[in-house]
C-alpha cells in the first residue's frame, strides 16, 4: 500500500463509521492542501494536539485498535477539559512501514471513538519513520460558546474539588508492568488494554461550561495537574483522605501505597474541577450530569502570592503534597 492508497483508505474507514462528513460545517475536507471548517456563530474555536510514541505512550505490542482509541481519547480529553464539543480533528501518522492489518485495526479503534464523539478527520499528514518506531499526532478541535471554555486560573477560595472519577489505576498498572517480573503474560495483555482505553469525559466536560470555574484532565497525576489549577489560579487546597475512592484493584494494597498511586498514578484521564459551594451539592445530586462525581476538597486562599500549596488531610494530620507526577525530558 502506498501513501495515497492508504490516505483514501483511512477516508473510506471513516465512511464505514457513519461518520458525518457531509457536514455544512466543513465546506472542505481531505483532498485539499487543507481543510476549512466552521464553528457555529458566537463560538470559539478551542484547539489541541497531542503525540503517541510506540515505547514512551503506548506498549509495543499494544493491539492497533487501542492505539486508534487511545490517541483520540487523549485529545478529546482536553477538549473535555475545555469544555468544548468536539467537532474535527487531523492526524498524522509516521510508521516504518504500512501493514494494512494494522491500519485496519488503528482506524476501527479511532473512529469508534470518534464517532461516539461526533468528531471529523478532516485532514492529516503521512510519512515514513527512519527507525522501528510509531508516532502517531492528532489535533482535535472544538468549540464553545464565546467566553464559555473553562480553563485552569478561575478556581476560587471556597470552591469545592471534585473529580470524575476514579484515579491511581493506571498508574498501578504501567507499574505493575515494569516492575513485576513475574507477571503473567495474559494479565499484563488485560492490564495494557485497560491502560490503553481511557474514556474522556466530553458530555460531562460541556455540561460543566456554566457551572465549573476551573477544570483540568488528569494525565499526568491528581497533584501535578492540581497543581497547575493552583498556580494559575494563585489559590491553595486542602484534600480529604476518607473522601478518595480507591479502585477496586488498589484494595489489596495498604492504605499508604493506595494513596501513592491515587496522587501521583498518571494516565486516567478523568476531570478534576473546581466550582462553587452554591452549586456543589447540586451537581452530586445531578444524576444526569455525572452520577460519578465525588468531591475530594477544598479550595482555599495561599498564605502568601504566587506560593500555591496543596495539602492532604489524613487522621487529623496535614501533610503538605509534592509537586509531582510524570515529566518528559527530567532525570528522575
Ligand atoms: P500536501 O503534500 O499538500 O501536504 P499530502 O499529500 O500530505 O498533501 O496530503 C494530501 C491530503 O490528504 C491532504 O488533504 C491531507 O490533509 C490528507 N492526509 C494526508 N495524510 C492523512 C492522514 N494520515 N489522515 C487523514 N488525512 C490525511
Ligand atoms: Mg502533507
Amino acid at each position: 500500500m502506498d501513501e495515497f492508497t492508504l490516505i483514501q483508505y483511512i477516508q473510506d474507514k471513516q465512511k464505514l463509521h457513519q461518520i458525518n462528513l457531509n457536514n455544512k460545517n466543513i465546506p472542505i475536507t481531505i483532498g485539499d492542501d487543507a481543510a476549512a471548517v466552521m464553528p457555529p456563530d458566537n463560538h470559539e474555536i478551542i484547539i489541541t494536539s497531542d503525540t503517541l510514541i510506540s515505547g514512551v505512550h503506548f506498549f509495543k505490542d499494544s493491539n492497533p485498535k487501542d492505539i486508534g482509541h487511545k490517541v483520540l481519547a487523549v485529545n478529546l480529553s482536553d477538549l473535555a477539559a475545555m469544555g468544548a464539543t468536539p467537532a474535527w480533528f487531523t492526524l498524522n501518522l509516521t510508521l516504518p512501514e504500512i501493514n494494512k492489518a494494522w491500519v485496519t485495526k488503528f482506524c476501527d479503534g479511532l473512529f469508534s471513538l470518534a464517532k461516539k464523539n461526533n468528531i471529523t478527520l478532516v485532514g492529516g499528514d503521512t510519512t515514513k519513520s527512519l527507525e522501528n518506531s510509531i508516532s502517531i499526532t492528532i489535533t482535535a478541535i472544538g468549540y464553545a460558546p464565546k467566553n464559555k471554555a473553562i480553563t485552569r486560573s478561575k478556581a476560587n477560595p471556597g470552591d469545592g474539588i471534585y473529580l470524575s472519577g476514579e484515579v491511581g489505576l493506571a498508574g498501578y498498572l504501567i507499574e505493575q508492568i515494569y516492575n513485576n517480573k513475574n507477571l503473567d503474560n495474559k494479565l499484563k495483555q488485560e492490564y495494557i488494554k485497560l491502560i490503553n482505553n481511557p474514556m474522556p469525559q466530553n458530555q460531562l466536560g460541556i455540561n460543566l461550561r456554566d457551572i465549573a470555574s476551573s477544570c483540568i484532565d488528569i494525565s499526568d497525576g491528581l497533584c501535578a495537574d492540581l497543581y497547575h489549577i493552583l498556580n494559575l489560579s494563585n489559590v491553595s487546597a486542602n484534600l480529604y483522605m476518607d473522601k478518595f475512592k480507591i479502585p477496586k484493584m488498589l484494595n489489596k494494597l495498604t492504605q499508604d501505597q493506595a494513596l501513592e498511586h491515587i496522587l501521583y498514578g498518571g494516565d486516567d484521564y478523568q476531570l478534576c474541577f473546581t466550582a462553587p459551594k452554591n452549586v456543589s451539592q447540586k451537581l452530586v445530586n445531578n444524576k444526569t450530569i455525572n452520577n460519578q462525581i465525588f468531591k475530594i476538597g477544598e479550595v482555599i486562599a495561599s498564605k502568601s502570592e504566587k506560593n500555591s500549596e496543596l495539602f492532604l488531610i489524613k487522621n487529623k494530620n496535614k501533610i503538605k503534597l509534592k509537586n509531582i507526577g510524570y515529566q518528559h525530558f527530567s532525570n528522575n
